[in-house]
């Protein structure tokens, strides 16, 4: 199949799947919202029912004291929890709204009504009885009305065994019988609701995060289908060596549009699996956590594989050489690593290094590789040294950069200057094996030649030489 169907298929692919996620990533937000609200619902609801047991509690104990001591101070506490739980008075919290309206505002089912409102029937009824025992306190009794008109001398022992009898105490059962079976049906309405809210969003979550991985998937294929291809068809045009430059020419060009096209979509997918790293990391446990930090490690792999890649496609694009102070060359990639020279004390020596003409870009990119090698490939305990040299010959110069890092092994002498051969792949030491052939093409480009000598604990040294006139050469 031609390369670049395969590569618009990628992109195709991984432009649908993105607009998948972002429009699951909207509905993640919005189920976010609504479990907040059920979450919140139940924790109202709670209140209520505490605020309810709690007052219907108080009204007994204050009616009670009342029959017991006949001090209006009673009857006052009395009257006006009963006004804040009518709404007559403002609550705790300044809002004046009776209990029933804020349970009403909860949102309820028929059959939870209907609960509550033989709740409100059988309170009522002991707010009635409550009432004859004040007046009984007082002198006053009903006259078959519901009015209080018949005057007596106080019956202290009849208001008392209305309120400490048998039949009061039964008739207080019957408010909290329902309204515990009210609690009881909202408490498992609400948590089915939450219950429900959180699967669909640990559901819809897996999804996107399994949408990310299978981008990376294709991703991670398509990049190296491309890059298989590129490099058969590099090897087999070196090989029968006709029109190389032309079709080498045209080969870099292609993987400079690849790796600068695959950038795109990839800081989309930074941005997003980021996204999910701070807003889901944490929320999430085992294999889900496992796959965010995967989805991260990955990204950034393929950031730094598609960076190595542009460097490799721009090697001696449209330049010309340059008379370069080596010198202050090197100055300027000091300055730009200095923090990476200082967090790990590197020492770098030259001096006096001679003038040449080379391509100024990839001569900058030759020695930042091979200096960032040096220091990345440092002995652990070890400060790295890093020496410049310098030689005149005939007709070329050759430089040396010296380190004393972990070193090579010299059976892989030239396998380390192929693309994507690395040595060292453990955790440690991060790379996409890129760096070397990239100074390997940089030196060819420079009619040149490169090489390493090498011994594993002490340090390496990688030479290169360069042409005095590279023109002619
Ligand atoms: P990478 O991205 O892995 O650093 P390179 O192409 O720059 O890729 O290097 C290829 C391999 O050569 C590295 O993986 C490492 O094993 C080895 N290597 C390169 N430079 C050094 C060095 N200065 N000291 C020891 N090993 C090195």
């Amino acid at each position: 199949m031609k390369l670049s169907i395969v590569f618009k298929v990628f992109q195709i692919t991984i432009i649908i799947m993105l607009i998948i996620i972002i429009v699951l990533t909207l509905f993640l937000q919005k189920n976010h919202k609504e479990l907040q609200k059920a979450e919140n619902i139940r924790y109202k609801s709670y209140v209520i029912a505490e605020e309810l047991k709690q007052s219907s509690d108080d009204l007994t104990r204050y009616c009670r004291s009342y029959v017991l001591t006949s001090d209006s101070i009673w009857e006052n506490k009395y009257l006006k929890v009963l006004d804040i739980r009518n709404g007559k008075l403002p609550r705790p919290d300044g809002h004046t709204i009776s209990l029933l309206d804020s349970m009403k505002k909860l949102g309820f089912t028929k059959p939870e009504f209907d609960k509550l409102k033989v709740a409100e029937n059988n309170s009522n009824e002991l707010v009635w009885t409550e009432k004859v025992a004040f007046n009984a306190v007082k002198g006053l009794f009903d006259d078959g009305s519901g009015k209080f008109s018949i005057k007596a001398s106080p019956d202290i022992e009849m208001a008392r065994r209305i309120m400490f009898d048998k039949k009061y105490h039964d008739e207080k059962k019957m408010i909290m019988a329902p309204i515990r079976d009210f609690f009881k049906m909202l408490d498992k309405r609400t948590h089915d609701a939450v219950i429900a809210y959180k699967v669909f969003n640990n559901s819809l979550l897996r999804v996107v995060i399994g949408l990310i991985f299978l981008i990376l998937v294709i991703g991670v294929i398509s990049f190296f289908i491309v890059l298989k291809n590129i490099i058969q068809k590099m090897n087999v045009l070196e090989a029968s060596n006709k029109l190389v430059m032309t079709k080498n020419d045209e080969l870099s060009r292609f993987t400079y549009i690849a790796s600068h096209d695959l950038q795109e979509p990839l800081n989309t997918i930074i941005s997003f699996s980021k996204l999910l790293k701070e807003g889901y990391h944490d929320k999430l446990e085992g294999i889900g956590q496992k796959s965010i930090e995967i989805i991260d490690e990955s990204t950034m792999r393929m950031r730094s594989l598609t960076t190595d890649l542009l460097e490799y496609s721009r090697i001696g694009r449209k330049v010309k050489p340059e008379i370069i102070d080596v010198n202050k060359l090197l100055e300027n990639i000091k300055l730009d690593l200095t923090e990476l020279i200082d967090k790990n004390n590197v020492t770098i020596t030259y001096n006096n290094l001679a003038e040449v003409s080379a391509y100024r870009n990839e001569l900058r990119m030759l020695f930042l590789n091979l200096i960032t090698n040096a220091i990345k490939y440092r002995k652990e305990t070890v400060a790295p040294e890093i020496t410049i040299e310098f030689e005149e010959g005939k007709d070329e110069y050759t430089y040396a950069v010296i380190d004393n890092g972990i070193g090579i092994d010299m059976q892989f002498k030239d396998k380390i200057f192929e693309i994507f051969q690395r040595l060292h792949t453990n955790d440690q030491y991060s790379g996409t094996g890129i760096g070397l052939a990239n100074c390997k093409r940089i030196v060819e480009l420079h009619k040149g030649e490169i090489w390493v000598r090498s011994e594993v604990g002490k340090g390496s040294k990688f030479l290169f030489t360069i042409k005095k006139d590279l023109i002619n050469g």
